[in-house]
């Protein structure tokens, strides 16, 4: 009998052990920066001719790790060793697959602080950010390995005499796991140990920004006793192998998390049939949000103001939860920017392996360019900069938290994903005016309101159209099994990932 399933702690990093423990790792990771790091095709290491190279955020020119690029011809090898790793993997018993996972989980509980500070170095994570991640990744292998053994129960079905009726769940084959950069070791590892869990076979494609990450944990597999094949590592630019891995005909699903453009190309792609394809592929695509955060008159301003800066601004706002738009009542606007911008003073913007810094720097050179000319087209379009001094470019890609006031409702910065540390400010008229602009976008991901007011409560419920709706605090956090996320519209496929699905309801 398996406990019942509970969060995993945050590391509490003002106890001076734990504070040293960190310390600790990041020293040894700083000892083993730059190292090289091969593919892995049914447990066979292979290397390429062709390099590339994971960079520190904050520190631009140090070299992370170093991966190799794989071929077409390699890609396609990987999706064949997995297909012919199924025919084994799937008839495993899902209470073994289950086992995997949770000493996986042990694992990675044992070597928290080393896989944060990997996190750190490569995408500018703060200590209680990559904590944050680490006990992420930790939850969705204690959750999917109790959810596996779940589903392995007997389904209720309507009785019929003189029959012995089953239905239950079988594995789908190989599955082409596409993760992003920015959980880059809870969303990998969600994603990959979900379709392992349920008895497919994966070609782990890690994003080109976070690959060290990816293959720490992809060790931890293996150190678990994952059988090769099962998990095949492949590194390489997404737009050089992805079509291949995602247009092979053994390919049988992909689970992609990341940008509307890249998912949109995944799920047409996914659905041409090629030849010897004897299936229709399945995508699931969970991609960007244009979050808000409503404020009502009556809310209280100051959980409000809080709410809105840790969600506009933690890990730079680089989640695709993070509040990108802050949507006040006219009769509270002014007050409400006072107390955005003072808590927002006092974020300190440094390196990551610094205690003290509480954001650093966003995550490469594209990625700082395209934030400031968002910023530019803020200011542009009529918006009041009322936050941020401005970019340094220089060391790492550090941009400062900014706030953009009087927004207008249908502005580029309010419509479109920034990804970074921007926030735009939006007055309205009223509660429905600020429903309305909050529901205007083609995503609908998460969403958070303040109010006091209960009827206000209930109809953001019924209207605020996103996957995940939070009273009165922050948009981002969500917690595996607590918050089961995904979003609608351009947000994603519908789906949930940490959901307990309904089905079976009971044993039978
Ligand atoms: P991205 O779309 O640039 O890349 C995601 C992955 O796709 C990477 O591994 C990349 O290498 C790969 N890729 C790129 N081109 C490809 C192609 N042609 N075929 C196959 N794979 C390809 O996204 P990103 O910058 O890594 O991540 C940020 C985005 O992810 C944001 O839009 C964010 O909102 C979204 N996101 C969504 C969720 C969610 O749960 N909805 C969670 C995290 C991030």
């Amino acid at each position: 009998m398996v406990s019942e399933f509970r969060n995993e702690p945050f590391t509490d990093f003002t106890r001076e052990e734990n504070a040293r423990a960190m310390r600790a790792a990041i020293e040894k990771v700083k000892s083993e920066l730059g190292r090289e790091y091969p593919l892995v095709i049914g447990g066979e290491r292979i290397m390429t001719e062709k390099k590339l190279d994971s960079f520190n955020p904050a520190r631009r020119t140090e070299v992370v790790g170093r991966f190799q690029k794989a071929t077409e011809e390699l890609a396609r090898r990987a999706v064949e060793t997995a297909y012919e790793t199924f025919s084994i993997w799937r008839r495993t018993r899902p209470d073994e697959r289950a086992d995997l996972l949770f000493r996986v989980a042990a694992l990675m509980r044992e070597r928290k602080v080393e896989m944060s500070a990997w996190m750190i170095h490569e995408v500018g994570k703060t200590w209680a950010e990559a904590d944050g991640d680490t006990a992420e990744a930790i939850d969705f292998c204690e959750f999917y390995g109790r959810e596996m053994i779940r589903y392995a129960q007997p389904a209720p079905l309507t009785k019929v005499e003189g029959e012995d009726n089953r239905l239950e769940y079988i594995p789908l084959g190989v599955g082409v796991v596409i993760p992003p950069w920015n959980f880059p070791l809870a969303i990998m590892a969600g994603m990959t140990v979900a379709s392992v869990v349920t008895g497919n076979t994966v070609v782990l494609k890690p994003s080109s920004d976070a690959p060290t990450i990816a293959y720490k944990f992809f060790e931890l597999l293996e150190e678990a006793g994952m059988p090769p094949g099962v998990v095949n590592f492949m590194t390489g630019s997404g737009a050089e192998v992805g079509d291949t891995i995602v247009d092979h005909p053994k390919t049988r699903y992909v689970a992609f998390t990341g940008s509307k453009e890249v998912g949109l190309r995944i799920v047409e792609r996914a659905a041409k049939v090629h030849e010897g394809q004897i299936w229709i592929k399945r995508v699931v695509a969970e991609m960007g949000g244009k979050d808000a955060i409503i404020v009502d008159a009556d809310a209280n301003l100051d959980d409000a103001a809080t709410g809105v800066v840790q969600s506009a601004f933690g890990f730079q706002g680089q989640k695709c939860s993070a509040c990108s738009r802050a949507i006040i009542h006219q009769d509270v606007y002014e007050p409400m920017i006072e107390r955005i911008v003072e808590r927002t003073a006092k974020i300190n913007v440094g390196d990551p392996s610094e205690q003290s810094a509480t954001m650093s720097a966003v995550i490469n050179e594209k990625a700082f360019k395209t934030i400031n000319d968002y910023i530019e087209k803020g200011k542009s379009g009529g918006g009041r900069v009322v936050a941020g001094s401005g970019s340094d470019g220089e060391q790492g890609f550090f941009i400062e938290p900014t706030i953009i006031a009087d927004v207008k409702a249908g502005n580029t910065i309010e419509q479109e994903e920034i990804f970074g540390p921007v926030l735009a400010v939006i007055k309205a008229q009223n509660f429905n005016d600020a429903l309305r602009i909050a529901n205007d976008t083609e995503y609908g991901l998460t969403g958070a309101v303040y109010t006091t007011d209960p009827e206000k409560i209930e109809r953001a419920r019924r209207e605020f159209h996103v996957g995940n709706l939070y009273i009165n605090r922050k948009c981002t956090g969500a917690l595996v099994g607590a918050h089961p996320f995904g979003g609608f519209n351009m947000s994603g496929t519908d789906s949930k990932a940490g959901a307990r699905l309904p089905w079976p309801l009971h044993a039978g």
